[in-house]
């Protein structure tokens, strides 16, 4: 594609489509469009993967407990565990660790950004990816090393779900309870929910009626489909009808498995992903060996972090996706007359880069999809970071399977189902099996999505605080929340392309902030009032984000398209100046061995 002429592009014609194809699919009811999977729909978030087992209740005390078995809290347990504080105890809804990992074993589950700098603690675990984009199951066996390694198993508590958080100021600990009966204490807290684990039905009338069989990607029915996450192939299917609703990163990953398995399989589209390309290839060991050295994946992050933001030229070692988005703005901008370096100017350069990109990706279609007329229907009319981009091989390969129907809904979406059923477009596509790759919950407030609401000093509620808006220092720490940490990228370094950065900085500063709050003898650390301000205040100076902006056709990166609040901006804002520059700061402010800003009582 790189060596591909440079369209001529009619930018007036593009924005208007643009905002035509936003306009067919704004609707009043938002997030509200969605069903949560409760009641009669519960037995969608059951786990198929791991068995059951009855335990005693725990009411022990430990050091810390951290709620979440993703990577966020393996890469926080890994440096607690590090720091010498044996007694962590990691809580997880799932029957292992992996988090999203663990419940997402779709086939053809992959990793979507560059592995040397997703996967977690690679040099302290020694392992080597053995493709640049890992898939699901290696990930996985990532996560269960790392917790192995670091003895996280040995307090765990799985297929577990906390229901209350509060801090008893005369004990100075937090009380946990969950739902398995566990009531027990600890001296500091943490919270690793992820940004995307609650999984969401759409809210297509008369979805409860439907008698086959059905499930959510990220609760993948391997008993039905035959095969497994390791790539067995799905045997089971060969004379099944099947519905796979929704053509997000998800289903574009798991649609070339569904189009080579099924009888039939019916895509049902509401809106295209933009997909381009993969380029996926193992990992050569004596390349690994020579750039393995010591600090070698530290080094990796910051290039990769450098090369998604500023202004300078580096040597881009990941060469994604993600990086060639910057790589083509900087050049451009690098061309604007000395005169001409404003904001305006740059973000007009950074939307003519965007209309160029997106061309190249509806030509991409064009140029693999046989049909022309499936190829038009599978072209992405919106901007790059409107909705998450895709990259793969073999997805729209997936539409010249014979096997393979695409229904698209022109932005409407599946009309209703029945007993038999899908229905869009006002016909009826009689299938066996409905597969909803219809996403997670993201633009509900933290305390539903976590299942319960942290009670802090004299009572204060979360969702009480965050009423008008996140508020923290770093992301991390809450005023009235002593001994409490949050790791997740917003209000740091809100890198989204490489979403375990933010996790893995975040995990090495509670590791030291515990440590020292131990060796001080303090029993409570804290933000103060004055510091979570002053990060807020300056977190509000920060420009509006550069993905799912309000011209943006809807999805979860812009709350589906209707406004929010103006104190919603501190719910998705980072660092003003950058990752980079948050993460120099971050590794200095730590480093320093003041941790300013916070209290040690
Ligand atoms: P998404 O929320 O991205 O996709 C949901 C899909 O369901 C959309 O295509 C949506 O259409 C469609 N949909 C919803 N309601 C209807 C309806 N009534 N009729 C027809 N279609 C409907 O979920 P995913 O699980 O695909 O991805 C979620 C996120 O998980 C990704 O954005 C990414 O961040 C992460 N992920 C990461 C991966 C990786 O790194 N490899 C892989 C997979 C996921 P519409 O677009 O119109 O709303």
């Amino acid at each position: 594609m790189a060596d591909t002429p440079a369209p001529v592009i009619d930018k007036d014609a593009l924005k208007q489509r643009y905002a035509e194809e936003r306009e067919k699919r704004i609707r009043a009811d938002g997030n509200d469009q969605y069903q949560e999977l409760k009641g009669q729909f519960a037995h969608y978030a059951g786990d198929p993967y791991t068995a059951f087992t009855e335990r005693d209740p725990v009411t022990d005390h430990v050091t810390f407990a951290f709620v979440g078995g993703g990577f966020a809290g393996l890469v926080t347990g890994a440096r607690l565990k590090e720091a010498g504080i044996d007694d962590v105890r990691l809580i997880e809804k799932g029957g292992d660790f992996g988090g999203t990992w663990y419940w997402n074993r779709y086939p053809g589950a992959q990793c979507d950004t560059a592995s040397m700098i997703y996967m977690p603690l690679l040099e302290e675990t020694g392992h080597m990816p053995s493709e640049k984009y890992a898939h699901g199951p290696e990930i996985r066996q990532h996560c269960v090393r790392i917790a192995k390694q670091f003895g996280l198993y040995e307090h765990a508590l799985f297929h577990t779900e906390v229901e209350q958080i509060r801090w008893d100021d005369d004990g100075k600990v937090w009380e946990i309870a969950t739902n398995r009966g566990d009531r027990f204490t600890a001296s500091f807290v943490g919270m690793g929910t992820g940004p995307l684990h609650v999984p969401k039905l759409p809210g297509i009338p008369g979805i409860e009626n439907f008698r086959g069989h059905s499930f959510h990607t990220s609760r993948w029915d391997y008993d039905y489909t035959g095969g497994d996450a390791d790539g067995a192939p799905m045997t089971k299917l060969a004379d099944k009808r099947v519905a796979i609703i929704g053509t997000g990163a998800t289903s574009v990953q798991c649609v070339p498995h569904l189009a080579r398995a099924c009888k039939r399989l019916y895509v049902f589209q509401r809106t295209p992903s933009s997909v381009d390309v993969r380029d996926n290839r193992p990992i050569d060991p004596d390349w690994f060996g020579e750039i393995a050295t010591p600090g070698w994946q530290d080094r990796w992050l910051e290039n990769f972090t450098a090369n998604q933001g500023g202004l300078t030229m580096e040597d881009d070692w990941v060469m994604d996706g993600w990086t060639e988005i910057s790589r083509r703005v900087r050049t451009k901008i690098m061309q604007l007359p000395p005169g001409d370096m404003t904001i305006e100017k740059m973000m007009a350069v950074y939307e003519d880069s965007d209309f160029e990109k997106m061309e190249e990706i509806r030509r991409r279609a064009e140029a693999v999809v046989n049909d022309p007329g499936t190829a038009e229907k599978l072209k992405a009319w919106y901007r790059q970071l409107c909705k998450r981009p895709c990259f793969h091989d073999d997805y729209l390969l997936a539409f010249n399977e014979p096997a393979t129907v695409l229904v698209d809904t022109d932005g409407k979406g599946v009309e209703r189902i029945t007993e038999t059923g899908v229905v869009a477009g006002g016909n009826e596509y009689e299938v066996d099996c409905i597969i909803y790759a219809s996403g997670f919950e993201v633009g509900t407030e933290w305390t539903r999505r976590s299942g319960f609401d942290l009670q802090g000093r004299d009572g204060l509620k979360l969702s009480g605080h965050w009423s008008k808006g996140m508020r923290t220092l770093h992301g991390v720490h809450v005023h009235g929340f002593p001994n409490a940490f949050f790791v997740q990228p917003t209000q740091g370094a809100n890198l989204i392309s490489n979403v375990p950065h933010n996790l893995t900085e975040a995990g090495r500063s509670i590791g030291m902030i515990v440590a020292e709050a131990l060796k001080r003898g303090a029993q409570e650390v804290e933000v103060t009032a004055e510091a979570e301000q002053k990060w807020i205040e300056m977190l509000l100076t920060a420009p509006d984000r550069l993905i799912g902006g309000p011209d943006c056709t809807p999805g979860y990166y812009n709350n589906e398209g209707q406004p929010r609040g103006p104190e919603d901006k501190l719910n998705f804002v980072g660092y003003p100046a950058g990752a980079l520059a948050y993460f120099k700061y971050l590794k200095e402010w730590r480093n320093s061995g003041e941790f300013k800003g916070l209290e040690f009582r």
